[in-house]
């Protein structure tokens, strides 16, 4: 090709419209490049005229259009008028030079300024600035404006002068006008689009150089063998070398080889050699025009197959990047969760371990490959294991994010406290696959939370407890009488209640002091817990030198062998007391009992068993007195009636 693009501007991609952007472009450019213009098509319009000195006038192959339409697409539309002039002037001279009479050198340059205008206004107005013809609608587009309809319109202008012309050439030949041009546009619109944008370099550059060489090499040998010879029609053997130059070097290398077959063809049917020989009495003109069919198939071919090709490339290309942006993002995730300093997990929904972020090491002690290991849930707490699992199996059964708080030992072999945050990915196909888990080691917190929780136990034990006798205190024997009664109630139980009083306290105290009477409380308290034993049974301090015991589910013959213990234990202790008569401690028991029903209530249980307190004083002290009347039935008597009557 004689044309030589103009160097891009320093810094600008080759490929570029060239020139851009327009306010950089300096007017010696511009002035450049309708000059070059000029020269390539000057010479394009001159081998124009030869042909078509060897075809009656018009020629068989129209080059100067196709170059001067890619100079347009391919410029900024300020430039037009300049690239025009450059090609217009350059198909002028040419014809004036070949010996065109001026007027008639006029009329052509009119005819084909309009077709370059036609075809390049139309596609600028459709595909807009710098197309890219390689993609099929763009191609399409290209056919329909430029060698469809440009052509045509050209070639119906050129009839039109011609019958003007006294050197007319004749109407018949304006099929040829059109099929000349149509052709010269096809082949040389996306070469001049190829060779400014210098799309074809890659292909004699380093790796490629060889290969391409070899397949062009190769496939214009072929062209010269089959145009050289006129023994054997061997027209159409060119067209599967072509496909596979096209499918080898793409839209580029497919243009470059129909350009050598419209070449190498046309100088071997004009030299008058080649297959095209071999129709009996055909004429020149005749036999061009099956040339210029077998250029159109080429073209067409190389063209349809091109774009075909180009497009798998991008689709490939978009792919490859598309990989790399994923694996780019890959990457970057992968270096957030290698330096996160909570533990980042990925893991299979069968338990298979996928990847945890090296902190691991830092927080657990087990190093990365020991957590990858199949077996690393053997180090999950026994207890927590079956939650543990069953977090997975919800993930794995539509949840979408999990919470999980369980122990794990570390390498020195204690346990660590580990709360995960686990959320589930899902496939293609939107059934999940893995989790992702953030893990943190809440040990601390853990055992803050477990301190708090027993020193809060702690405290709700020693508010419910006597600090003296460190039996159940009034608060607490209160709730254990309600809840007991709520419960026998349901069951249709008897609950029974014991008042338990040690006898002339007042005068211990006085005999043998205060710290004596506390210490003798005590005794008496233990002695009253060793003497109860079902675990609901509840010994309490009532207040005082007084004690209570709730015995639930329990008849009064049992309730009195109980306190009947009581009562002999306590003055079996023998402790010796100045101040009784008995000479040593001893206590009274009022004894009640009652099935809790409509008509009764734990208030009347307690009076009746402080009633029959008061009748085991009345009695004579250091006995049992079971309640005598039915609870609800008890007329209540005061505390200061009773404290008058003892
Ligand atoms: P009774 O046989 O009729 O029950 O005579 P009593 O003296 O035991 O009864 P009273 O209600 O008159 O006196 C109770 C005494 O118990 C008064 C008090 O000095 C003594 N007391 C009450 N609580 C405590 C205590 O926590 N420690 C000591 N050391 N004595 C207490
Ligand atoms: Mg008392
Ligand atoms: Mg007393």
């Amino acid at each position: 090709m004689p044309f030589r693009p103009p160097p891009t501007p320093a810094g600008q991609p080759a490929g570029m419209p060239v020139g851009r952007p327009p306010g950089a472009r300096p007017a010696w450019l511009a002035a450049r490049q309708s000059a070059g213009l000029f020269a390539v098509v000057l010479a394009a319009a001159a081998i124009g005229v030869a042909l078509s000195r060897t075809t009656g006038g018009i020629a068989a192959l129209w080059l100067a259009n196709g170059l001067t339409i890619a100079a347009l697409l391919q410029g900024e539309r300020a430039q037009w008028p300049a690239l025009l002039a450059g090609g217009l002037a350059g198909i002028l001279l040419a014809d004036v030079a070949m010996g065109i009479g001026v007027p008639a050198s006029l009329g052509y340059v009119a005819s084909n300024g309009v077709e370059i205008v036609t075809a390049a206004a139309l596609l600028r107005w459709r595909l807009g600035g710098a197309p890219d013809l390689t993609a099929p609608r763009n191609l399409a587009a290209f056919v329909l404006a430029g060698p469809l309809a440009a052509a045509a319109i050209s070639a119906a202008l050129t009839g039109a002068l011609l019958a003007a012309l006294p050197d007319a050439p004749g109407l018949p030949i304006l099929g040829r006008w059109y099929v000349g041009h149509a052709l010269g546009m096809a082949v040389m619109v996306p070469l001049g689009l190829m060779v400014l944008r210098r799309e074809a370099v890659p292909l004699f550059a380093t790796p490629l150089l060889a290969r391409t060489l070899a397949l062009l090499g190769g496939y214009a040998a072929l062209l010269a063998v089959i145009f050289t010879q006129a023994r054997l029609p061997l027209l159409f053997v060119p067209f599967p070398a072509l496909l596979v130059v096209v499918a080898v070097l793409g839209a580029a290398g497919g243009t470059l080889a129909v350009l050598l077959t419209a070449g190498i063809a046309l100088v071997g049917t004009l030299l008058d050699h080649g297959p095209l020989m071999l129709m009996p009495g055909a004429t020149l003109p005749q036999r061009v025009g099956l040339l210029q069919l077998f250029i159109v198939m080429a073209a067409a071919m190389a063209f349809a197959v091109g774009a075909i090709v180009q497009e798998r490339r991008r689709l490939t290309q978009m792919l490859v990047d598309q990989h790399a942006r994923l694996a780019g993002s890959e990457r970057l995730y992968r270096l957030l969760a290698d330096h996160a300093s909570d533990i980042i997990s990925r893991i299979r929904l069968d338990g298979t371990r996928l990847y945890i972020s090296p902190s691991v090491e830092e927080v657990l002690g087990w190093s990365v490959e020991e957590m990858m290991r199949p077996d690393w849930q053997k180090n999950v707490h026994p207890d927590d294991l079956e939650r543990f699992t069953s977090v997975r199996e919800a993930l794995r059964n539509g949840a979408e994010q999990m919470r999980n708080t369980y122990r794990f030992r570390r390498k020195n072999g204690e346990w660590a406290w580990i709360e995960g945050r686990l959320s589930v990915v899902r496939g293609a196909d939107g059934q999940p696959v893995e989790s992702v888990g953030v893990l943190r080691d809440v040990t601390r917190q853990k055992e803050t939370e477990l301190a708090l929780e027993l020193a809060m136990m702690e405290l709700a034990e020693q508010a419910a407890t006597d600090g003296l006798t460190g039996l159940a205190n009034r608060r607490r024997f209160d709730e254990a009488l309600e809840r007991e009664w709520r419960r026998a109630a349901r069951a249709g139980e008897t609950v029974a209640l014991l008042m338990i009083d040690a006898d002339h306290f007042k005068a211990f105290n006085d005999r043998h002091g205060h710290q004596a009477g506390d210490d003798c409380l005590r005794i008496i308290a233990d002695c009253i817990a060793a003497s109860i034993r079902r675990p609901h049974d509840l010994a309490a301090r009532y207040g005082g030198e007084e004690f209570a015991v709730i015995l639930p589910a329990t008849v009064e013959a049992g309730a009195a062998r109980i306190a009947g213990r009581i009562c002999t234990a306590v003055s079996e202790l023998n402790l010796a007391h100045a101040g009784a008569g008995a000479g040593h401690v001893t206590v009274s028991i009022g004894l009640a009992c009652a099935t809790p029903g409509s008509e009764t209530t734990p208030a009347a249980l307690l009076e009746s068993a402080d009633q029959a307190l008061y009748a085991a004083k009345a009695g004579g002290r250091n006995r049992v007195e079971p309640g005598s009347a039915a609870p609800q039935r008890v007329v209540a008597l005061s505390p200061a009636a009773r404290r008058a009557a003892s």
